[in-house]
């Protein structure tokens, strides 16, 4: 894993994607998932299976 500098991007995308943070509220678990822009799609933890998925924003603000 040496030779080429830092890699930001995983691939070609063709699709405007972009990695979102999800947690999970029944258990905690938080992931990443891809997300398309302005695709709002349902989610289920991929724990425990819940529904109960809340979007985390990148910048934390007040709220
Ligand atoms: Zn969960």
């Amino acid at each position: 894993m040496r030779g080429c500098g830092p890699r930001g991007f995983e691939g070609f995308a063709m699709a405007t994607t972009s990695t979102e943070t999800f947690r999970c509220m029944m258990c905690g678990h938080e992931y990443t998932e891809k997300v398309e822009k302005g695709e709002d799609k349902e989610r289920s933890c991929p724990k425990c299976r819940s529904n109960s998925i809340r979007h985390l924003k990148k910048k934390a603000g007040s709220g």
